[in-house]
């Protein structure tokens, strides 16, 4: 199985502006789980940033990509449009994608969406449980029942998300709330994977199940096939069987529209 090339998103800003923060992830967020990733195996890294030039997601960082980690919580306005739409299109091409955490209030997240992505929080400090309810699920594989997170951040239904392709997990909170936190989609020919561990105030990226989690998605995510992004006129001529062209046409004798 070739190696999967993985860019690590991060805005990196509460890593260096808040001091629980840097203690817990002093090299930022993006160089936890690129250690974890490498450990699990199979995978190039790289990482990029919010104030690297074009957030790090160049063109040619997106060519070589085959699937992208999105993480960003305080500076999510001031990632460019112009940028969100690029990866975007990646995505719509077979890039796979995994948004993690306060990700769902991104731009990128919302508009691979289409959808609010609004739910509740807490920052209480309390118990969750990551119930796995899909074990057949590649990205449960080696998951035990339930991943434990003494201390996590609450997030709770109804998550305003399209209906899941798959819901892999279910997270329980201390304070009584459940959320859809390990979701899965496709849009165009990109796979897509939502998960809601995560907050930045706890080590929850340490965790050895959440970066079996995270490294088990990046293989499903990986691309599958060929994009469905091409427009392609077949004129009669070129049809696989033989066929009469019948009635009016708007297109002329190449398929261009005409006025
Ligand atoms: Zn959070």
């Amino acid at each position: 199985m070739p190696s999967v090339r993985v860019t690590l998103w991060n805005e990196y800003v509460h890593e260096r502006t808040n001091p629980d923060v840097a203690r817990i992830y002093p090299e930022g967020i993006h160089s936890a789980l690129k250690e974890a990733l490498l450990r699990h195996g199979n995978v190039e890294v790289r990482t990029a940033t919010l104030a690297e030039p074009e957030h790090g997601l160049t063109e040619e960082v997106l060519r070589q990509t085959d699937v992208l980690t999105w993480w960003g919580h305080a500076a999510h306005d001031d990632v460019r449009d112009d940028i969100i739409a690029r990866v975007h299109a990646r995505v719509l091409e077979g890039m796979g994608l995994i948004v993690l955490h306060s990700g769902h209030w991104s731009k990128l997240f919302k508009r691979v969406m289409g959808t609010s992505c609004a739910l509740c929080w807490r920052e209480a400090g309390e118990r969750e449980r990551v119930w796995v309810v899909d074990p057949g699920h590649p990205i449960a594989n080696g998951v035990d029942h339930c991943i434990e997170l003494e201390q996590s951040e609450m997030y709770g239904e109804p998550f305003g998300i399209p209906t899941p392709d798959d819901i892999v997990f279910i997270s329980w909170f201390q304070g009584g709330e459940v959320f859809r936190g390990g979701c899965t989609w496709r849009r165009g020919s990109g796979r897509v994977f939502y998960f809601s561990p995560g907050h930045e105030s706890y080590p929850i990226y340490h965790n050895p199940q959440i970066q079996r989690v995270i490294a088990n998605a990046v293989q499903w995510a990986a691309p599958q096939g060929r994009a469905a992004n091409t427009p392609r006129n077949t004129p009669v001529e070129s049809a696989l069987e033989p066929i009469i062209a019948r009635g009016p046409s708007v297109h002329d004798a190449h398929g261009t529209l005409t006025r």
